[in-house]
């Protein structure tokens, strides 16, 4: 069987179902979205049990949210960075400064709305370190790889195929933006742009946010080159 990527939209959180010799899935999905989820996968040719692994790209509450919920329906285990743990048990609804106008305005409007929700913290089974890891003992052929900037402890999954699902290194949706772009909320900006080289040079071409549809890596890397170039004219 060749390997198949399933969309699941879990409110906001743009997560993904990919299926191979093994199933495992990214994200897990906005608050208050498990209903959303099962239904979702009562559509897709996969039961709950299938799914052997979730991994949480990053610990910020939009990614996490149903992810208690999906490990006990499923049995998955739950993957996550260190860094982003250790985030997530300091503050529950926490996420990144803006580093854009909009993203400095839509954070002050969007933080009383927040504070309104609650989630379960998800128990973390697999706490991935720098090093990242292989996903064959998941029946993928791809591995996570560190790629911090938007939080310290941001993952991605780049799959053999050249497949990459990154969380918030890029937004594809409102409310954020309009069209591909990368994230209007970083820890470390500079970072961001780091882990993207580090993708590109690793094979990355095809790549699904965790914010709205997939898109080229050409778009990143036109991007980062216009910025790289207004920088230098500054
Ligand atoms: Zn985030
Ligand atoms: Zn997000």
């Amino acid at each position: 069987m060749s390997i198949r990527i399933h969309s699941v939209p879990l409110g906001m959180d743009h997560c993904y179902v990919i299926q191979d010799k093994g199933t495992i899935m990214v994200d897990g999905g906005f608050p208050g979205t498990a209903r959303a989820f099962k239904k979702a996968l009562a559509n897709l040719p996969i039961k709950p049990t299938d799914i052997g692994l979730v991994i949480i790209t990053h610990g910020h509450f939009d990614h996490v949210g149903s992810a208690s919920y999906i490990r006990g329906l499923t049995g998955a285990r739950v993957a996550m960075h260190r860094a982003d743990k250790e985030l997530l048990e300091k503050e529950a609804m926490t996420w990144p400064p803006g580093v854009t106008v909009w993203g400095k305005i839509s954070r002050g409007l969007f933080k009383p709305m927040l504070s309104l929700l609650r989630y379960d913290i998800p128990q973390v089974d697999v706490l991935l370190g720098d090093e990242g890891l292989s996903l064959e003992e998941y029946g993928i052929s791809g591995r996570i790889i560190h790629t911090p900037g938007h939080s310290p402890g941001s993952v991605s999954v780049l799959l053999d195929t050249g497949d990459a699902f990154v969380g918030c290194m890029a937004q594809n949706s409102l409310p954020f933006c309009l069209g591909p772009r990368l994230p209007i909320y970083a820890q470390d900006i500079e970072k961001v742009k780091e882990s993207w080289r580090l993708l590109i040079a690793e094979g990355a071409r095809t790549i699904y946010p965790g914010h709205g549809k997939s898109f080229s890596i050409d778009v990143i890397r036109d991007l980062i080159r216009s910025l790289a170039h207004s920088q230098h004219h500054e």
